[in-house]
Parts: C-alpha cells; structure tokens; sequence
C-alpha cells in the first residue's frame, strides 16, 4: 500500500542519482540500489559519486529532535528541556549549578521566613511612606 510520502522518497531517491550521475556519467558502477516503498519499487545504478554522497548525508544528517547526551552520566540522553532521561540530570553549566543547589540544600529545610523588618522593629509601625 502506497503511502503519501512513497512517492516522495522514491522521486527524492530518483532525482538524487540522475542529478549526481549527470556530472559524471561515466562514474564507476559500484552497484544497485533497490528501494521498495508501498506499491512502489525503485531501481537504480548506484555509481561511487552516488554511494559517497548518501554515505557522507546519512552519517551527517542531525534530527532535530536530538538534543545529544548527556555530560554528566554520558549515556543518557537528553529531552526538549535538555534534561538527561536517564540520570535527570539538567544538562550544562546550568545543571551542574542547580545540581550543586540541589546538593547543599538542606534535607528538611524550615519553612521560609517573611523577608523585612518586622513590625516591632519599625519606631512608627508604618511602613515609612
Ligand atoms: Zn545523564
């Protein structure tokens, strides 16, 4: 069954070889590449020029869905908030500042104190308008 996009990558695939081969016809034939999509088949001669290029796209292609690993744990790697999906950990300069946080902070921290000076403290008891 042909999927919208069959036709795409089969003419994507298609183009590709005719455009590289028409720089250099005479190119050696390295072998043949088959593609079979949906309802689809393509059969092409695959000159060097050709199987270096895919070669050289298919290694250097980069997702942009891929946000890398992770450099604290190296292995894991990391989601849209470039946080690591195996160790948690935030990713960069900034994860090892919230790490570093997150470590020196008390376990059972007291609840947090209202900031100022306190009514008793102020001679008027206003607020110094
Ligand atoms: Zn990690």
């Amino acid at each position: 069954m042909s999927t919208p996009h069959s036709a795409d990558v089969l003419a994507a695939l298609r183009d590709f070889v005719a455009r590289l081969d028409g720089l250099d016809p005479a190119a050696p034939l390295v072998g043949e590449l088959v593609v079979r999509l949906g309802d689809g088949t393509e059969r092409l001669p695959l000159r060097l020029p050709v199987a270096r290029a895919l070669t050289e796209a298919l290694r250097g292609y980069h997702d942009p869905r891929d946000r890398g690993s992770c450099a604290h744990c190296a292995t894991g790697r990391l989601d849209d908030d470039f946080v690591c999906r195996d160790c948690g950990i935030v990713n960069g300069l900034f994860g090892r500042t919230v790490a570093a946080f997150v470590a020196a902070a008390p376990e059972d921290p007291e609840p947090a104190q209202p900031r100022g000076i306190a009514p008793a403290g102020r001679p008027d008891g206003t607020l110094g308008d």
